[in-house]
């Protein structure tokens, strides 16, 4: 059996694919109605995490915050330690590298063997099991969960050090974060200039400035005006923190990532955390007068 904690944007899709693919499943989550969801595919309910850890030997979460991490974690090492079944805890989620370590030491402490495990690739790559997982903790660990992990994308051993995953996630997310803030940036001002916002992303896409953002998040959420990409701004500021906070305690500076920040920090403001990340580009778009729609909706306010 699999325990699957945390069942939302991520999570719902990636257990769907663990079910499809022939596992059987003991899920939680904080909000009923997506447990109820996963029951639909054929996965057990749970009502906490300690019935996860009772009837699962590898735990899998994908989880919102570094509180809820550390919070799922702690309920798992305590119903190990009053004879839970878990022996591998392995962590979807981004949490940054100081809380996987802790993590680590808490289950460990447990005879847990855990994985940090964040993933990118959002939901569609949730949906078609194609996700980059970057992996760290014991190697053992790893080979012998790499089998499980195939199922919902591909996943690259980074290293023994637990933490280093996340730390890999962050540079990653850093550089999401930065060609999305840059391409509503240029977007904005290309269309407050004239240009055909569509046109403006088929010239970025056939030339050097093009980037996942302008092959992916805009056509998908920005021109359609739908802002559903399903990642969420205050997802993308927990990431763009983190990132700053490990640059930081390394010493190094960080302009340019220190201009992301700010950015994002706006967005939060302007549209609050719960806000699709692509809705970046309206916080530039009132600055500016102008909207970034498909060819018929662009309107000069
Ligand atoms: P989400 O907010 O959609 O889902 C989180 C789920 O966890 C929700 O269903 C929530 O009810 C549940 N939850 C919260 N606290 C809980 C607790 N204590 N116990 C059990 N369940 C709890 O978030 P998401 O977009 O699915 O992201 C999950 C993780 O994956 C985050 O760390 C995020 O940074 C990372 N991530 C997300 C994406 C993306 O595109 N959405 C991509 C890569 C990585």
């Amino acid at each position: 059996m699999i325990g699957f904690i945390g069942l939302g944007n991520m999570g719902l899709p990636m257990a769907g694919r663990l079910a499809a693919a022939g596992r059987e499943l003991v899920v939680y989550d904080t909000r009923g109605e997506v447990i109820n969801r996963a029951s639909k595919f054929g996965a057990h309910a749970a009502s906490s995490p300690q019935q996860v850890a009772d009837r699962a030997e590898i735990v899998l979460a994908s989880l919102p915050s570094l509180q809820a991490s550390s919070a799922v974690v702690e309920a798992v090492a305590e119903a190990v330690a009053g004879g839970a079944n878990t022996k591998l805890f392995i962590d979807l989620s981004t949490v940054g590298s100081a809380v996987a370590q802790r993590n680590h030491t808490t289950l460990q402490a447990r005879g847990v063997a855990a994985l940090d495990a964040p993933v990118s690739g959002g939901v569609g790559g949730a949906s078609q099991g194609s996700l980059a997982i970057m992996v760290s903790g014991p190697r053992a660990a790893f080979d012998a969960a790499e089998a499980l992990l195939d199922e919902l994308g591909r996943p690259v051993f980074v290293s023994e050090k637990p933490g280093a995953a996340q730390t890999m996630k962050l540079v990653n997310n850093l550089m999401a974060a930065t060609t999305l803030a840059a391409t509503a940036e240029v977007m904005v001002m290309g269309v407050k200039a004239g240009l055909d916002p569509q046109v403006m992303i088929d010239v970025l896409n056939a030339g050097s400035g093009g980037t996942h953002a302008s092959r992916d998040k805009f056509p998908k959420a920005v021109l359609p005006r739908t802002f559903d990409y399903g990642f969420a701004t205050g997802l993308m500021v927990k990431d763009v923190r983190l990132y700053l906070d490990e640059a930081g305690a390394l010493g190094l500076p960080s302009q340019l990532a220190d201009a992301v920040a700010a950015l994002w920090e706006s967005t939060l403001r302007d549209q609050g955390p719960e806000s699709d990340f692509t809705s970046i580009v309206k916080v530039l778009e009132s600055a500016a007068g102008v909207t970034v729609g498909a060819s018929e909706e662009v309107v000069e306010q």
